[in-house]
């Protein structure tokens, strides 16, 4: 799951201040699973920018709507017969969510209310962590099926660092050492064979590094 935080009711309002009607586009998707942008963060938030507006004396007009995705055209375009009612669009989607609206929607601007962070798990109620880094060329089967990339502070590919200390990261001693996770599961899985292995220098042609990146399977095109 993508996971984001809200940014501050102070930075969204500065951002809408030239805006009296404003359409609120929540996600039904991961912005809904962690509690940043459903329809019940959506029913918070314009509660919370009508309130403030209205106490600053510049009441605003609020369209709450929350789609099934901000990342796909069918869904976006369920807004098409009402969104030009609005100067502006607040999207409380993903980072990719909110950019498909606004290129779908051109002439209308288009702001973020949530920062997204990691493409992470729900560890417990209320707590997400982050674990893969979409490097395009998945090494887990040689790490124990931890992520060196994302768990490691430095995505070392053969580690530890000599900063590990007593499990914890040099770089936050509250984070576990993401080597020590692959070591500890490599030997559960009696697989420490593998962590004598040298993982060669990888491609990082696939991962961001290469550019912004597009995936086509022409068996699914129309
Ligand atoms: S190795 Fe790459 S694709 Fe696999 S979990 Fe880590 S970042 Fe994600
Ligand atoms: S201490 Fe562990 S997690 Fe931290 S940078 Fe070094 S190898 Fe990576």
């Amino acid at each position: 799951m993508i996971v984001a935080n809200r940014k501050t009711l102070e930075e969204i309002l500065s951002m809408l201040k030239p805006y009296q009607k404003i359409l609120l586009l929540g996600c039904n998707e991961c912005v809904t699973v962690c509690a940043t942008g459903g329809e019940r963060e959506v029913g918070v938030l314009a509660s919370e920018i009508r309130l403030s507006r209205a106490k600053d004396g510049e009441p605003v007009e609020i369209k709450e709507f929350t789609l099934e995705r901000q990342c796909d055209h069918e869904y976006i375009d369920q807004i098409r017969s009402f969104a030009g009612d609005y100067e502006v669009i607040l999207s409380m989607a993903c980072g990719a969510g909110i950019q498909y609206v606004a290129e779908r929607y051109r002439n209308k601007v288009v702001l973020p209310a949530v920062n997204t962070t990691f493409l992470g798990v729900t560890l417990e109620q209320g707590v997400w962590a982050e674990r893969c880094q979409g490097c395009g060329e998945c090494v887990l089967h040689l790490t124990g099926g931890v992520c060196p990339i994302a768990r490691c502070a430095k995505s070392l590919l053969n580690g530890p660092c000599g900063g590990s200390s007593n499990g914890k990261c040099e770089v936050d001693k509250e984070l576990d050492c993401g080597w020590q996770l692959i070591i500890d599961r490599l030997k559960e899985l009696g697989q420490l064979d593998k962590y004598e292995e040298i993982i060669p220098i990888k491609d990082w042609t696939p991962a961001r590094d290469g550019g912004p990146r597009k995936r086509v399977r022409e068996d699914l095109k129309l």
